[in-house]
């Protein structure tokens, strides 16, 4: 029959776009919008892995490599896993992908059946239910409440898991929250895991924009949660690299034979000039990273206090990544300027276009009391959105 496909006709398109696609256009037709939706680093990739790349180019590394990635990228990987944390891993238990969000769609392949459910916490980052999706498995939505950090608590996840559940996604630190979780709050995840025969896809993205406390990978709390975690990583936010499109994950032999043979059909290797920019990222000067995390602990600062100070606004101090989560309940069912705002994406579309401001609303992320804004943007720029969104609910 002339059916589409039923499964991916049922995958969403991103609510975000639409919001994004009209900020563009204002600022296309010469509007001055202030815009906190940003998902990626504002900073330029390093001058030495930019040069690596050349470098690539110009001594004809531009063929095509193993699917699964080069060795020597696999090896610096490994002596990242080592030293950052703490996990030893063989070049046979990475592989490299197109993205962190590549990596993600191998791994859900890779494990899921049909009927097969998937934890996801909610707020979400967009993409985890539509994966869940693709993968022919069910998003079984918990929600990580503000009062409680934005995490999974005990609780929560005991209540969600059933016979069928067959993973956990765990974000930390947490696109859109913020969130890092603590080791003692991963212990109590993984003896869940562990007890209920459940694997965790460990999204560690985040990892190195972290401004308070440190990167724990779930991973490497005991060789029995290391078997049945895939640990997913990529050069986008560490490294400013997010159109070069590197991820990678780690996992059990047993499941990186799977993704291995999917990717090799489906992809081949990620871009080869993009590898050996990426082996340079990893081995080379990391001081870059440091310059990004003293000016994204400044913004973050001055947006959380800021907010603080707004009527009907409030945040929590995330402790990672480049977002803040403004709850706005209290804005609901105002009237601002003839704007009634019913829920969080009339309050962006009134920040748009009442105030030149663009935001990302919380129903993106199943979270409809919540904007989301990103400091990965000027700390001028920071001040001015701030100011407008200020007045615009005066
Ligand atoms: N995971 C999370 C939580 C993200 O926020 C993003 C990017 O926004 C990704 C994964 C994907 O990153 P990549 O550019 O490596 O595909």
């Amino acid at each position: 029959n002339h059916c589409l496909s039923r499964k991916n006709m049922k995958i969403s398109a991103s609510i975000t776009l639409a919001i994004t696609a009209k900020a563009k256009k204002m600022k296309a037709d010469g509007i001055d919008v202030v815009s906190f939706g940003a998902g990626e680093p504002d900073f330029n990739t390093p001058d030495h892995i930019r040069a690596a790349a050349i470098d690539a180019m110009e001594k004809g590394l531009t063929g095509y490599t193993a699917s699964s990635g080069l060795l020597e990228l696999k090896e610096a990987i490994c002596d990242k896993f080592k030293n950052d944390n703490d996990l030893e891993y063989k070049p046979e238990n990475i592989v490299v992908s197109n993205g962190a969000k590549h990596s993600l769609f191998n791994a859900l392949q890779a494990i899921c059946n049909p009927g097969d459910e998937v934890i996801v916490s909610v707020p979400y980052w967009v993409s985890y239910p539509e994966l869940v999706k693709l993968a022919d498995a069910k998003p079984v939505l918990v929600e990580a409440l503000e009062e409680n950090g934005f995490k999974y608590t005990k609780e929560s996840l005991l209540k969600a898991i059933n016979e069928n559940t067959k993973a956990i996604i765990l974000n930390s630190p947490n696109n859109p929250t913020g969130t890092v979780y603590t080791e003692n709050e991963l212990k109590e995840i993984a003896e869940i895991a562990v007890e209920k025969n459940l694997y965790i896809i460990s999204d560690e993205i985040y990892e190195k924009l972290i401004y308070d406390g440190k990167h724990v990978s779930i991973a490497s709390l005991g060789d029995e949660i290391k078997e049945r975690t895939v640990v997913i990583n990529g050069m986008s936010k560490a490294y400013a690299m997010t159109g070069w499109r590197i991820g990678y994950l780690a996992a059990s032999k047993e499941i990186i034979s799977v993704i291995n043979n999917i990717q090799s059909h489906a992809t081949s290797n990620p871009n080869t000039i993009a590898q050996y920019a990426s082996i340079a990222a990893l081995k080379g000067d990391q001081g870059p990273i440091e310059e990004m995390i003293k000016a994204f602990v400044e913004r973050r600062n001055y947006m959380v206090e800021k907010i603080n100070t707004i009527d009907y606004l409030s945040c929590r101090m995330p402790e990672g990544a480049f977002y803040v989560m403004v709850n706005i309940s209290k804005i609901i069912g105002k009237t601002f300027n003839g704007f009634t705002i019913n829920n969080s994406m009339d309050f962006s579309e009134y920040l748009l276009d009442y105030a030149k401001v663009a935001v990302v609303p919380g129903v993106a992320f199943g979270a409809d009391n919540y904007i989301r804004l990103s400091y990965a943007t000027s700390l001028e720029n920071i001040k001015e959105g701030l100011k407008r969104i200020e007045e615009a609910i005066k």
